[in-house]
């Protein structure tokens, strides 16, 4: 079983894409566990402020440390950088904070962190941003979904989240069809998916290839992986 905390101001940004598909799935049969956390919980004041503006100037709010390091010792999520007394997390667990300015995710990545965690602790910004010092002090490493900006880092993490759910067995109906796919596994990178048809064998004027109805496998897969985009 694999559990994805998610620590966020809008957790029913989560739960709702969550519950759906395969991830409402993978959740069902037991093979995943998805948790949304309000960072709310753990504001410092009655108000529930979790944000303030930037030291130095400039526009926008900033996320303030002290919520982030509460609610990451209270789930113990915290990096072990943290040398806090207590809510550190263990070896088996593993905390990012979403941030473009990370190191890319990739389906490698998504293969890393389902070998060696049993739990990802999402921290998802949102504003201008997150005080540095979670970043320093508090994750273990940043990560990015690619070179552009979003609003927040819920689509992030349900990104991650979903590209490591399909790797964790029983998520997916069909296990094969990860072999197969766009950007294989590990070094066994065969280049993208070849392309796939089915019914209808004409629609119009757009055929599907001859050789896939020829029911002649050896051709099928040469031409399957002459026609991986590489
Ligand atoms: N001012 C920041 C952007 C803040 S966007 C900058 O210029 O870098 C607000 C939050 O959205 C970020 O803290 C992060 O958690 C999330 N976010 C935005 N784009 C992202 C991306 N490409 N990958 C991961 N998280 C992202």
């Amino acid at each position: 079983m694999k559990t994805f905390s998610v620590i966020t101001i809008f957790p029913d940004l989560i739960r709702n894409y969550a519950d759906e598909s395969i991830l409402g799935r993978g959740q069902e049969a037991g093979a995943i566990k998805i948790e949304s956390i309000n960072l709310r919980d753990y504001a410092i004041d009655k108000h529930q402020t979790v944000d303030d503006s930037p030291y130095g100037g400039g526009p926008g709010m900033v996320m303030r440390v002290e919520p982030w390091h509460r609610a990451l010792a209270a789930h113990n999520a915290l990096s072990p950088k943290a040398n806090a007394a207590e809510g550190t997390h263990d070896e088996r667990t593993h905390t990012v904070l979403m941030s473009p300015r990370g190191r890319t995710f990739t389906q490698r990545v998504a293969e890393e962190w389902v070998e060696k965690y049993d739990r990802i602790v999402f921290v998802c910004g949102r504003y201008e941003g997150v005080d540095h010092r979670v970043a320093e002090f508090c994750v273990d490493e940043e990560v990015s979904i690619g070179d552009f900006v979003l609003a927040g880092g819920e689509l992030p993490a349900l990104t991650m989240i979903e590209a490591v759910s399909r790797l964790v067995p029983g998520v997916l109906g069909n296990q094969e069809s990860l072999d197969q796919e766009t950007f294989g596994k590990g070094d066994d990178d065969q280049g993208a998916e070849y392309p796939q048809y089915t019914r209808p064998e004409k629609f119009g004027s757009w055929e599907v290839p001859a050789i896939l109805l020829s029911g002649n496998h050896a051709a099928i897969a040469k031409w399957r992986s002459e026609s991986r985009k590489k």
